[in-house]
């Protein structure tokens, strides 16, 4: 029977060629976990690397899946990232359109074509039936659908479709001999066909399966490297068949090992594992996130194989699919913390302070403190923003401390040295005929000189009575300097009533 071809020749005539073309293509049913924003990361960083066209897709076919407001949180974290697409269901581009539920018309067409070139054929069979587990021995066993379906008359066919019969069209699998195809990162792969489901392609209220729709697209749309997450590896075999069924050109595979929680567990967001939103939520910058889920499975080489700090830009000269590793990546907080802190350490003094004023506020309500030089205090010795409203609480309000905070065996202060230390403290920084920071300084060294004391011995006290609590960020002389003078005369009178003088 003959099949009118022209639709097919449109189609083909619109396929972008020339240089390299990526797609990003999640489904929007839930939350950009970490493993998607690094699936993400790498598809743009190979494209943007060879000059080349940088896609997004939205895979909505598998309706039941989706989830309210997951496109926009796809499109937000590409955004707040930096990945920018050059084409996409929001702007459009040379092959749209970019969303799987609006191309239902193109994956029936093409499921007629395959049908019409021997690869796939209607099956009428009702729920499970001729579904079959096949046991190959070894604990291994495989899920085959064995039917006559394939084997029916172009009469029987058309009987069964003038009769109304609902039907899924399968991709009919060899039974015979192996299938390899290549991977960039798992290198040569060859499976036997017996082990090949005749999975479903399109389903019995037409729409596509992700396994027939992914290849339409990714050839339709000229992709010319297919990124993804290892899961799908084992369906790539399938979806070579796919590709010779209509002659198609496979495109390089690029399959990415799993992030995993631990040792055993790949992350998940049921058992609390972090999605990017859940990060920025705590206090993780972007940049960070985006520099550490980098070498979540890539390993800079050759001359810059020790670096560890990237922007997105040097990534995009840097990256190379040879340095993508095999071996699952575990995901380690801990090692985010420490780019994090890295990146807020390396921020122009303005740039953190207009970062850390939102989380300063949120403790410091006082306007007098000026949030500009709190942050300043802070900017080495923060590792997330989240860490901030705790650590300058006592800028607003002393915290109801213990006297014993005074007794420092290092600072060789007891209650009775603090006691002295304060008053003498107190008379000098009322005397002082200017409040700034090089003042309150000098003031106080040169007390301790005086006194004939450690610096130590002087600054502890000032220190607890100032803030009410050991740790602090900046040590006695900035914090004063911040309070001013009422303030911290204020606190330092009320230290030396507690230390019972
Ligand atoms: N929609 C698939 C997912 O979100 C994409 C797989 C692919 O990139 O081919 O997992």
């Amino acid at each position: 029977m003959s099949m009118d071809m022209t639709y097919f020749e449109e189609m083909e005539a619109k396929i972008p060629t020339g240089g390299v073309r990526t797609r990003f293509a999640p489904s929007p049913t839930g939350y950009m976990h970490v493993g998607n924003l690094r699936t993400a990361l790498y598809t743009y960083l190979i494209a943007r690397h060879a000059g080349g066209t940088f896609i997004l897709r939205i895979e909505d076919t598998d309706q039941g899946r989706l989830v309210e407001g997951a496109t926009d949180v796809i499109y937000k974290t590409m955004a707040e990232c930096g990945l920018t697409h050059d084409e996409g269901p929001d702007i459009g581009g040379p092959v749209a359109p970019y969303i799987q539920s609006q191309r239902r018309d193109t994956y029936k067409k093409y499921a007629e074509l395959l049908i019409h070139r021997g690869h796939a054929y209607r099956c009428f069979c009702k729920d499970g039936e001729g579904d079959h587990v096949n046991d190959l021995g070894d604990g291994l066993t495989v899920k085959r659908h064995i039917c006559g379906c394939g084997l029916l008359t172009q009469e029987d066919i058309q009987a069964r479709l003038d009769a109304g019969e609902s039907y899924v069209i399968r991709q009919r699998m060899p039974f015979e001999g192996t299938t390899t195809f290549h991977d960039a990162i798992y290198g040569d792969i060859t499976v036997k066909n017996e082990q090949l489901e005749d999975q479903i392609l399109l389903k019995t209220d037409g729409l596509p399966t992700y396994n027939f729709a992914n290849v339409i697209d990714d050839h339709l749309m000229g992709i010319t490297h297919v990124v993804r997450g290892s899961e799908y590896l084992s369906s790539a075999p399938k979806y070579n068949l796919l590709y010779e069924g209509f002659g198609w050109q496979v495109p390089t595979y690029v399959h990415c090992s799993p992030v995993m929680r631990d040792q055993h567990n790949k992350m998940s967001k049921r058992h609390g594992d972090p999605s990017y939103e859940d990060l920025k939520a705590q206090g993780f910058l972007t940049e960070a996130i985006l520099n550490y889920v980098a070498l979540l499975g890539w390993s800079p080489r050759g001359d810059i194989a020790e670096e560890e700090v990237f922007s997105l830009e040097e990534l995009v000269k840097v990256f190379d699919t040879a340095g993508i590793s095999k071996s699952p990546a575990i995901f380690d907080i801990e090692k985010l913390t420490h780019f994090n802190a890295l990146y807020l350490r390396a921020m122009g003094a303005e740039d953190f302070a207009k970062l850390a004023e939102p989380y300063i506020r949120q403790s410091v309500k006082n306007p007098a403190i000026d949030a500009a030089r709190v942050a300043g205090l802070l900017q080495a010795r923060c590792e997330k923003l989240t860490e901030i409203p705790e650590k300058v609480d006592f800028f607003d309000a002393l915290p109801d401390y213990e006297r014993d905070l005074f007794v420092n065996k290092k600072a060789k202060t007891t209650l009775e040295v603090s006691a002295e230390m304060l008053n003498a403290a107190i008379s000098a920084l009322e005397a002082l005929p200017e409040w700034t920071e090089e003042r309150v300084h000098g003031a106080l060294i040169n007390l301790a000189e005086q006194l004939g004391v450690k610096n130590a011995t002087l600054m502890w006290p000032v220190r607890i009575a100032a803030a009410g609590k050991t740790v602090t960020p900046g040590g006695a002389v900035e914090i004063c300097a911040i309070l001013g003078r009422e303030e911290t005369v204020r606190r330092l009178r009320l230290g030396l009533e507690k230390v019972g003088a």
